[in-house]
Formats: C-alpha cells, sequence, structure tokens
C-alpha cells in the first residue's frame, strides 16, 4: 500500500484549497462558485457540452467504441434510440430512450434530456410506425431521463414513487426557458418540468402489440427508484442507468454497493440484450464490466480511505486500469467521494455537491503539484455534471 500523501491527505478548508489552486495557473473565474450557485447545482440546470481537456487515457488498453445516432429496430415492435457517441464525442450526457409500439399507441422508455433530442427521438418514432406516444415511462429522475417529460404531456407519465418526488422537487426550481446548448435546445423556448403523474414500487406489466414489457425495480443502484423494462419474449432489457457502457457510471445519487447487487441479480435473468442508458448496446458481458469498474475503483478507494486520505487525494491517485479510457473519466472523483459516504455511513440518496466540489479542488491540487496541468479538470465540468445523468 501506499503512503497516504501527507499534505493532501490534510483536510483543507475549502477557502484554503480554493486559493491554493488558484495558485497554480487556474482562471479564478472557473473555479470561484458561490453559494447561489451551488443552490443551482442541486437543481435540473443545463448541461452546457464541455470542451477542456480530459484526463490522460492509457494507450495500453482498447479505447471505446463510436457508436452512430439510430432509431435501432431490436424485436418486433421493439426500438432502442440510440444516441450517437464515442472518444472525443460530448455525448456522455444524452441518454438512450426505448420504443415499444402497439396496435394504438406506442410507449417511451424515458424522454431524453431536452428539445432536440425529446423532438428527434419522437419524429424517429412516428417515422417508423406511423403512430403516436400515449404512455412513457421514465427509469429515474435524473434531468437527461425526464426534461424531455414536456414533449410527452399528451401520453400518461408513469415513474417509481421517488421519481415522481425528486421531479416534483426539482420543478420548483427548474428555468422557465431552455438555454440554447448544443445537442440540448437550440432556442430559450418555453421550458417545465412535468414530473410522472402515475407512479408503482413494484413489478408491472404492459401487454402492447403482442410485446410483454414487465417494469422491474431491482432496489436501490443507481438511484432509489430505478425502473428497468425486461422483454421476456425477446430476452431484452431497457435498463436505465443501471447499465453504463464504455461510459464511466455516474453515482452521485447512488449506493454502489447495492448496485453492484442489482448487477449480479440481472447476470441471473434471462437476458442477451441489454439497452444501457448511456453507451453502445451490449448484454451481461458489459454489465459486468461496469460493476468491475466499481469493484476496482472500490479496491482503490479503500486502501486509501484506510490511510486517511481524502476523497479527492486519494482519486488523483488512482488508476482504473482499462476503466481509465472510459468516456467521462472525471467520474472517478464523485464516484470516490460516493465509495467514502458509504464507508462513512453518511450515504444519503442526494447529490453531495459540496463533497464532490471539494474533492475536485483536492484532485487538481495534487494534479497541479505533479504539473500534470492537462489532467486538471475545470470545475465547470464536475458542475456541469451535477447535471444528473
Ligand atoms: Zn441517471
Amino acid at each position: 500500500m501506499r503512503k497516504p500523501n501527507e499534505s493532501a491527505s490534510q483536510k483543507l478548508t475549502r477557502r484554503e484549497a480554493l486559493g491554493r489552486v488558484a495558485l497554480t495557473g487556474l482562471g479564478a473565474a472557473s473555479i470561484l462558485s458561490g453559494a447561489g450557485e451551488l443552490a443551482r447545482l442541486s437543481a435540473q440546470a443545463p448541461a452546457p457540452v464541455q470542451a477542456a481537456p480530459l484526463p490522460a487515457t492509457d494507450p495500453k488498453y482498447p479505447m471505446p467504441p463510436a457508436w452512430n445516432r439510430e432509431l435501432r429496430q431490436l424485436a418486433p415492435n421493439v426500438y432502442a434510440y440510440l444516441q450517437g457517441g464515442g472518444p472525443g464525442i460530448p455525448a456522455a450526457g444524452v441518454s438512450n430512450p426505448g420504443m415499444i409500439a402497439g396496435a394504438d399507441y406506442l410507449m417511451a422508455i424515458d424522454a431524453t434530456q431536452g428539445p432536440i433530442p425529446a423532438r428527434a427521438f419522437i419524429a424517429a418514432s412516428k417515422q417508423a410506425t406511423g403512430k403516436d406516444f400515449g404512455r412513457l415511462v421514465n427509469t429515474h429522475h435524473h434531468g437527461d431521463h425526464v426534461n424531455g417529460n414536456q414533449f410527452f404531456t399528451h401520453a400518461e407519465i408513469l415513474g417509481h414513487p421517488y421519481c415522481r418526488e425528486e421531479c416534483v422537487k426539482a420543478a420548483a426550481t427548474t428555468p422557465k426557458t431552455w438555454t440554447p446548448t448544443p445537442g440540448v435546445a437550440d432556442a430559450a423556448e418555453e421550458r417545465k418540468l412535468v414530473p410522472p403523474s402515475v407512479t408503482f414500487k413494484d413489478d408491472l406489466t404492459y401487454f402492447i402489440g403482442g410485446t410483454e414489457v414487465q417494469f422491474r425495480f431491482a432496489g436501490p443502484a443507481h438511484t432509489w427508484g430505478d425502473m428497468m423494462a425486461y422483454l421476456p419474449q425477446y430476452k431484452i432489457l431497457f435498463a436505465g442507468d443501471v447499465a453504463f457502457f464504455w461510459v464511466a457510471p455516474y453515482a452521485n445519487n447512488s449506493y454502489i454497493t447495492k448496485w453492484i447487487e442489482v448487477c449480479d441479480k440481472i447476470a441471473g435473468w434471462d437476458v442477451d440484450v441489454i439497452v444501457p442508458g448511456h453507451g453502445p448496446i451490449g448484454g451481461k458481458k458489459e454489465l459486468a464490466e461496469m460493476a468491475n469498474y466499481f469493484r476496482v475503483l472500490g479496491v482503490e478507494a479503500r486502501k486509501r480511505y484506510d490511510a486517511k486520505m481524502t476523497p479527492g487525494a486519494a482519486a488523483a491517485e488512482i488508476r482504473l486500469g482499462r476503466f481509465d479510457n472510459w468516456i467521462g473519466p472525471e467520474r472517478l472523483i464523485m464516484d470516490t467521494v460516493r465509495w467514502y459516504e458509504e464507508w462513512d455511513s453518511t450515504l444519503t440518496p442526494d447529490y453531495n455537491a459540496m463533497a464532490v466540489r471539494e474533492a475536485t479542488i483536492e484532485y487538481n491540487q495534487v494534479k497541479a503539484g505533479q504539473k500534470k496541468m492537462s489532467e486538471i479538470i475545470p470545475l465547470s465540468r464536475m458542475e456541469a455534471l451535477a447535471e444528473p445523468c
């Protein structure tokens, strides 16, 4: 085990940390943020596309594939609307919805992040089937899955009670107009967050156009209210954000230990195809890899937790091998914070924006001390991740 980094393991006050990072050459404007901005972080802020440098990739390991945006038919009347992505493509925050076509109407599984992807998903679905949406099931409350709900108000919207509660809370502070953002919104049009109007806690089954769609709640994982859609005839699982493939999993509202358990549970289901919330279509192998991301991080973070290192200093040291090349590598910081909260028994369903912020500042401080300026993560990037996905 490595010795803890003495200077970094000392807990800095926020002011000290901000000052030290500012001295390393980062622009003060990019790191200073008032209480108002932090309040905004917990709300459903728009997620700007980030163009800042990422932590280094590792040439020893494969890079993620690139995949196209497309409405892909997986079985009769069953489709996934895949967002394009791949290395260097800033699409980690745009989720993959699903669509089941019935005799009279379409069912959507998630509503995407904003006007551009929601309208594109609706248009592609109508073009493929000649039908309109009559039901929408949100897999969970994160903005990139529910912010598009306002474009499905002609449909009945369903979700787990926790998903509804979080949407109701977020709706109170949702801006009244969209901020034009590449890939999300192209105009400052009216914006509102529409929570699910129907909730269900346990398994719920729809029979639509000959397709059996079982909604399954497998316990807290990515959030405390994750719903998945399992299609037994075709062995297809729309996993929502219980699955991230080639994209670093986002754990800001997660119970990582239970999330791994849910992945292990799915391994026992009769599933061939998994549509992840983020990344290209895969299967159980890819889901097991995502669980391995958390296991590897858990082992590395635990060594440093036991050595009394802070989560930011720990994250700056940790290398994840093949997982370092996954899209969204900066999520290592938030995921380390989340592991620490489990071990400290301070875990709640809520996102701890301040802890992630402090950890990012400490992470940057270590990188700056090592003169690895290209690996410094702008706080604006982490703040953009406060828009959960
Ligand atoms: Zn999510």
